[in-house]
């Protein structure tokens, strides 16, 4: 039996961030608003009225364009993509059509060996977003107009993905993209970042494209796995059946978890696309594009990659250091402020302060522990000022109060007790408290010295040097 591969390409809706509307002075995000209660005449299409076009729309779309390395176009032109549907109340969106604001450029996938793959992308295009139809029990439909007018960017890839996890992969890493940039929430559940899923399958080995079908509606990254996966078993069924695949649109049902045929689908002739005659051309001259460049920080990869290498750190630490830019300023602010072993600052912080950050569901420049803190507490432990347990509940105290950990060491008595005079003292004491065990351990039961240590640490509340107090009880217990 022939063996087949998927050929997968996403068509990607991203919503900028932008304070308002594409082309009115609406609040771009009327999350908190009631149904229809973030509406102008310009976004519900009344008539008399024109639209302007927002300049941050631009700007946010041509820094994401950039850090994708497409091709910004110096003019591109709005159309008008006519269709019917109650929540689009111009009988028209107004989009991007055969000359969009960007061409080419793509998305590097990390693959986990220091190697890429490579998804291309068509074209990036603004637009405008329709509204919501809300369909009731009762079979009526409600209509809400809030979301008309939120400008969006469509990207399209090539059909370049060969499985449900990479296209789950690729959106993991543009919603990474879309936030370090801070152009877009890319909350999918928000629908912030949506995606639809053209899904074909051929033979391995074969370079056709076959007819394909588009999956919608899918609004979160496991969904839209699970929905490709689906899709993938489906159509293998079919073409080892003999039938034919149809090229259907198909809807991802959450609930039931099932893929459900919606309707055949449109061909692009039947938009009637023409252009917006209430609109003047993008032009984004040489000024304008070089000033939005000139923002473009360094990108999630490049920085995986300068973490591995000018840090000696494994691609493992690296790609979760990278994964977030707030994440990776801290941490390469708090390997500064420490000036020891960046492994080191790694350690500490994907086992403890991640966890912190996932606990106060906050990100990194918020923290009270701040980056020079953390730097202050690890060099706490390499001078011996205390001990690692001490060195843990610091962040907790330090995050809590937002005091400095010296300040804290200092009022709190937390030093490490390693005056040896003081220590043997204790040590001495508990031998002499405990001659059953001391006559145990030197009986034979060696393993005896793990309690007498911990005994010594529990009369320091915690605070002995660990190796000090094992060598003390172990030279006591031999005598
Ligand atoms: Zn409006
Ligand atoms: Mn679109």
């Amino acid at each position: 039996m022939a063996s087949y591969e998927a050929v997968i390409g996403l068509e990607t809706h991203v919503q900028l961030n932008t304070a308002s509307k594409i082309f009115c002075s609406c609040k771009a995000d009327s999350w908190e608003d009631g149904p229809n209660g973030n509406i102008c005449p310009v976004c519900t299409g009344l008539p008399g009225v024109l639209p302007v076009l927002n300049q941050a729309v631009v700007e946010k779309a041509a820094l994401l364009a950039a850090a994708m390395g497409a091709e910004l176009q110096s003019v591109s032109y709005f159309d008008r993509k006519n269709y019917f549907y109650p929540d689009l109340p111009k009988g028209y969106q107004i989009s991007q059509y055969d000359e969009p604001l960007a061409r080419g450029g793509g998305m590097d996938l990390p693959t986990g060996d220091s190697q890429v793959r490579r998804v291309s992308i068509h074209k990036l295009h603004l637009e405008e977003d329709a509204g919501k139809t809300v369909n009731r029990d009762d079979g009526s439909r409600l209509i809400d107009f809030n979301r008309c007018g939120v400008p969006l960017v469509e990207m399209v890839t090539g059909p370049d993905l060969r499985s449900a996890e990479e296209a789950a992969q690729y959106l993991i890493r543009l919603r990474q993209l879309l936030r370090w940039l801070g152009v877009s929430e890319a909350d999918m559940e928000k629908g912030h970042l949506r995606a639809d899923a053209n899904v074909s399958i051929r033979e391995v080995g074969s370079n056709v494209l076959n007819t394909k079908t588009e999956i919608k509606n899918v609004n979160s990254i496991d969904s839209l796995r699970t929905a490709i996966e689906t899709e993938i078993e489906r159509q293998t069924k079919s073409v080892e059946n003999g039938e034919a695949i149809q090229p259907w649109t198909l809807g991802w049902d959450e609930n039931s978890g099932t893929l459900r045929k919606m309707r055949s689908k449109e061909t692009e002739a039947d938009y009637r696309y023409f252009r917006e005659p209430d609109l003047l051309p993008v032009v984004l001259d040489d000024a304008w594009r070089g000033k939005i460049l000139s923002s473009l920080p360094e990108l999630p990869l490049a920085r995986l990659t300068r973490f591995t290498t000018q840090y000696g750190l494994p691609e493992y630490d690296a790609d979760i250091l990278s994964s977030e830019r707030a994440l990776s300023d801290y941490f390469e602010a708090s390997v500064k402020a420490y000036g020891g072993d960046p492994k080191r600052v790694s350690n500490w912080l994907m086992n403890d302060v991640l966890a912190m950050l996932n606990e106060l569901s906050t990100s990194a420049d918020q923290l009270k522990l701040t980056s020079e803190y953390l730097a202050d507490i690890l060099k706490l432990m390499d001078t011996n000022t205390i001990n690692t347990p001490t060195g843990k509940s610091l962040l907790q105290k330090v995050q809590e109060s937002g005091k400095s950990p010296g300040d804290i060491v200092q009022s709190e008595g937390l030093a490490q007790v390693s005056d040896e005079g003081a220590l043997r003292k204790m040590a001495e004491e508990i031998v002499a408290a405990n001659p059953d065990q001391v006559a145990s351990y030197r009986g034979g039961k060696v393993t005896l010295i793990g309690w007498f240590v911990g005994q010594l640490m529990a009369r320091t509340k915690g605070k002995a040097d660990p190796n000090a107090a094992q060598r003390i009880m172990q030279e006591l217990l031999k005598q």
